[in-house]
């Protein structure tokens, strides 16, 4: 391993000189005893281009989209312009406060009311409140307005939500937060819903149902209309999960076909540079019935100007997020929709699906693909051919492709396919990194046969070797140590 900046460490070497304190009395007097530390802290005394080369050599050991092609299945690794980076940075967005007077925040205001509208339209929702700091968050949003709004019918017998076993894992979740029983219900042998399962478990204990959309499949439920039909026959509510919103931009108003509700992935689809732990942004659309429910306060508009509406207070779920949301995300998603406006939204969600299917039929000769029809945004392939052959599995190849310089797709999911990679390239990237990633692929099912032995031991080139997956979790240790 190369040096850390620790060791790199050479007395008096300085990167930056503090001014000189303008304050007399010695901090000793100023700070209590208990807080002040004992001896000096071991800092690393370094130059400015110390500290440049070590940052950035660390980065380096990373994987990012800059960097090499990231195909996270589900999780739209798209990559993000450096323009709005800029634009959210600047000092009218960045040094705006949430108490400050409604008429000095016109121009944020309008631009969350926009981001709404255009919200709105891309899903054929009434409404959207821009709240949720997440896609779970959004879910829990959605299903958090399910429960209103049965409570003011007085649905109390309704228990239950059904979820498809295909369905992201944050689904189930979010329903037993809200206090609800989930019933899984199958897929048939297409990978879309078993209507015949699911017409035996339709009844009047169903609050709703929870449709990843399109699934984690990669595939667009066809039987939307018997679905919608069937679920609101019961007075139960559909909500799709649309952090999969990528594939059908410009393409499919989920509001128009059935659904009730929706919430989006907006640092996913309308970029923002995600993973990591955020920050992100989940809002929801909902139809007209259930606008009452939304989180308040959305941002509305009269004639004196845009202002924060908090009319349906009484009947609202309340508030999701401090103040309005991630707004930072939100000035991110509104360039991004404005720059490309309509047809260029169109383009996007049309190149992730022709970029997907492309990458698919590139691969189906030397994975095995269960859903070979067109696919979405992304698709599924497995190693069930290689782990029969030579034991080689996901896990192995996930690993062995960190050596070619990409990242790995999801893996082991969805749980209904064994040895699942889930792979999404997104509209970004472009025919030369498709089949740059194409032939690593196809390296790496030759590798599989010839010399298995290597993908197991895989990753050779990265800082780090394989790691204790379960282990780094329940015991993890982020901290520096002289010894490592
Ligand atoms: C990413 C994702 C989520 C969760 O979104 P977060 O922003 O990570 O909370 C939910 N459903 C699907 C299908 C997703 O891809």
């Amino acid at each position: 391993m190369s040096k850390t900046i620790f060791e790199h460490s050479t007395p008096g070497r300085k990167g930056y000189t503090l001014p000189k304190s303008d304050i007399d009395i010695p901090l000793g007097e100023i700070i209590p005893k208990e807080y002040l530390r004992e001896s000096d802290a071991r800092l690393p005394e370094v130059s400015e281009l110390d500290v440049m080369r070590h940052y950035i050599m660390l980065s380096h050991k990373n994987h990012f989209i800059e960097k090499g092609l990231y195909p996270l299945g589900s999780c739209t690794m798209k990559y993000n312009p450096k323009s709005h980076e800029a634009i959210v940075r600047q000092s009218c967005f960045a040094n705006t406060h949430p108490y400050q007077p409604e008429n000095t925040l016109q121009g944020s205001l309008a631009i969350m009311y926009e981001l709404q509208k255009d919200l709105s339209e891309i899903s054929g929702m009434a409404q959207v409140t821009l709240q949720p700091s997440a896609g779970a968050q959004g879910e829990f949003t959605g299903i958090k307005i399910v429960s209103a709004y049965h409570k003011a019918k007085g649905n109390t017998h309704k228990t239950k939500i059904i979820i498809p076993d295909s369905a992201h894992g944050t689904n189930p979740a979010t329903c037993s937060l809200v206090g609800y029983d989930v019933v899984e219900l199958k897929s048939d042998a297409n990978g879309r819903c078993d209507m015949e399962h699911l017409r035996s478990i339709v009844d009047d204990s169903i609050a709703g149902f929870m449709l990843t959309n399109p699934s984690t499949l990669g595939l667009f439920e066809t039987q939307l209309e018997e679905i919608a039909e069937l679920i609101h026959s019961v007075d139960g509510l559909i909500y799709m999960d649309g952090a999969n919103m990528n594939a059908l931009l410009g393409i499919v108003q989920p509001g128009k076909i059935g659904f009730d509700i929706v919430h989006f992935n907006i640092h996913k689809t309308f970029s923002t540079p995600h993973g990591g732990g955020g920050p992100g942004s989940g809002p929801v659309g909902v139809v007209e019935k259930l606008v009452p429910y939304l989180p308040v306060p959305i941002v509305s508009k009269n004639e004196d100007g845009y202002y924060l509406d908090y009319s349906h207070e009484d009947t609202s779920i309340g508030k999701m997020h401090t103040f309005y949301g991630n707004f930072a995300v939100a000035v991110r998603a509104y360039v991004y929709i404005k720059m490309l406006g309509a047809k260029g939204l169109r383009r996007a969600g049309e190149n992730a699906i022709i970029n997907a299917n492309y990458l698919m039929t590139r691969l189906k000769d030397y994975y095995h693909i269960t859903h070979l029809e067109y696919c979405m945004h992304e698709f599924v392939a497995d190693s069930s051919w290689q782990k029969k052959e030579n034991k080689v599995t996901t896990l192995d190849i996930a690993k062995r492709l960190l050596d070619k310089g990409f990242h790995a797709p999801t893996v082991y999911f969805p749980l209904i396919v064994p040895e699942a990679m889930m792979i999404e390239p997104t509209e970004t990237e472009s025919l030369e990194s498709l089949d740059a990633f194409a032939d690593a692929m196809i390296e790496i099912a030759q590798e599989a046969k010839e010399n298995p032995e290597l993908l197991f031991e895989a990753p050779l080139t990265t800082p780090v070797r394989r790691v204790d997956d379960v282990r780094a979790v329940k015991v993890l240790d982020p901290k520096f140590s002289f010894e490592a």
